[in-house]
């Protein structure tokens, strides 16, 4: 295994070193303290972002010069960090400005030759932004606005910056293998799902295993196609007909729940004659409740007559109305008899699966939201109106975003909704929930 690389954190007293350490191991481990004069020696932390890890040196805590000139020991701590470094973030302090201390730690990691970013803390909103403006001068390059105290989202700007510099492959270079995407087959009795488990199956040549579960109702199938895999969860209510009594009509949504909750992606399967039923609703409701991707299959195409090329857009249209909480969902219309469009299953949920995973990067975020509140501003609540601070993208599958807002009881489900529109017209994420939440300024993550 080789050496994970190291990230110096470097820079001049007070500046917010182990703020921002501790804002990156996301835990209270180094220890943040404002009395001058402790000095302890080097800390490393292990931090992973998008998937790639790398070491922290954090040389926080270091004392001045009796004159707050540049004393011997940080010298000589920054010249042991700058050795060890494969990549140097030099932290300022946006709120004093550019000091002659900073031109001097400046002059050293210039002469380090080691790569470096130069982070501007303390920026703590965007009308702040301008205070990095002054740090152009160290020519070091382009100043990143961060504030290690609010975590706002020039950290993580700033943490994409770091993983695309540092040396060495990324882990997620397609050198690793893919993981098997899990697929919930679900719907009503007689849509066809066990036919078109058959007709997958019985295509595969290359079958992989059946994985026996604890219970005989859950028997997932493995099939790899092209470079994926596929998992077809609990299969055996579909497969063992007869055996299975549907009987009350709450057991197939209870057992499609079930289901769900272990896969990835919900493919819903509608019979294209019957349309939508109450249960259909609820088993979506729950799909997305639980974060899955889905997709929606509209079975025994081969039924509808008079088909003309507008019928599957009129068909989508009627679904997408009927169906509110999978309008986000792709659709495909498939027969299982006469095979049409089974295949395209496959592609639409390693598709959906890609989307559910998607990180936008912060400043696209920003940018996006941003320009959605000023084209549609919220309306006020006694005489109060919501504002935007910044946001940022937290997680994946699905993907989530935390909006940090003046007062986050201002945000109206109605807006909230609104917010979901413009991020899926700016970003791909058909087939997987987005989910938003905002945070009062100071509200901690
Ligand atoms: P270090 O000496 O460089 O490790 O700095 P510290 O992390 O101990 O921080 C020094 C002081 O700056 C502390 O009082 C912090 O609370 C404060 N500080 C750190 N980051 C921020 C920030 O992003 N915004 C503001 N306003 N203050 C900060
Ligand atoms: P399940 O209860 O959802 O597993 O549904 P089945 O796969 O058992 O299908 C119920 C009935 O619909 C069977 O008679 C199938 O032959 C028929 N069926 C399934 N898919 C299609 C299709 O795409 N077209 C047509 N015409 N019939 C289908």
């Amino acid at each position: 295994m080789s050496k994970e690389p190291v990230v110096a954190v470097i820079g001049r007293p007070n500046v917010g070193k182990s703020t921002f350490v501790n804002r990156l191991i996301g835990s209270r481990q180094a220890i943040v303290d404002d009395l001058p004069g402790v000095t302890r020696d080097r800390s490393y932390y292990s931090v992973t972002w998008r998937g790639r890890t790398f070491q922290v040196i954090d040389t926080g805590g270091l004392v001045p010069g009796a004159d707050d000139t540049f004393g011997p020991l940080i010298n000589q701590q920054v010249e042991v960090s700058l050795l060890e470094a494969d990549l140097v973030v030099f932290l300022v302090d946006g709120q004093a400005g550019l000091t002659p201390m900073d031109e001097a730690v400046a002059d050293l990691i210039r002469r380090s030759k080691k790569p470096a970013l130069v982070a501007v803390n303390k920026v703590d909103n965007f009308e702040q932004q301008p205070l990095t403006a002054e740090f152009h001068a160290m020519g070091l390059g382009h100043p990143h606005p961060i504030s290690a105290m609010h975590g706002s989202g020039g950290v993580g700007d700033l943490l994409d910056v770091i993983v695309d510099t540092l040396p060495g492959e990324a882990v997620s270079s397609g050198e690793e293998e893919r993981p098997p995407i899990r697929l919930a087959i679900v719907g009503r009795p007689n849509v066809g799902k066990s036919s078109i488990l058959n007709a997958l199956v019985g295509e595969e040549r290359s079958i992989v295993s059946d994985i026996s579960g604890t219970t005989r109702d859950a028997i997932d199938v493995s099939l790899t196609v092209g470079d994926d895999t596929f998992v077809l969860v609990d299969t055996a209510g579909i497969r063992k007909k007869g055996k299975v009594d549907y009987g009350v009509e709450m057991f197939s949504v209870d057992r499609a729940i079930r289901t769900l909750r272990k896969s990835d992606i919900t493919v819903m399967v509608l019979d294209a004659e019957q349309g939508v039923t109450d249960q259909d609703k609820k088993i979506i409701e729950m799909s997305n409740e639980a974060g899955r991707g889905l997709m929606l299959v509209v079975n025994k195409w081969d039924l509808v007559p008079n088909k003309n090329p507008n019928s599957t857009r009129d068909f989508q249209k009627t679904l997408q109305h009927q169906l509110p909480h999978g309008q986000f969902a792709p659709m495909l219309f498939t027969s299982a008899v006469t095979g049409q469009r089974l295949n395209k299953i496959y592609e639409a949920a390693r598709q959906v699966y890609e989307n559910a995973h998607r990180r936008m990067k912060t400043h696209l975020v920003n940018q996006v939201l941003m320009d959605a509140f000023s084209l549609s501003p919220p309306a006020p609540i006694k005489n109060r109106r919501l504002k935007l601070l910044y946001a940022t993208q937290v997680g994946v599958a699905p993907p989530s975003f935390v909006l940090f807002v003046n007062d986050a009881k201002l945000m109206k489900d109605s807006y909230q909704r609104y917010i979901e529109r413009k991020l899926r017209e700016s970003f791909e994420f058909s087939g997987t929930p987005v989910v938003i939440i905002a945070k009062s300024r100071g509200e901690n993550r």
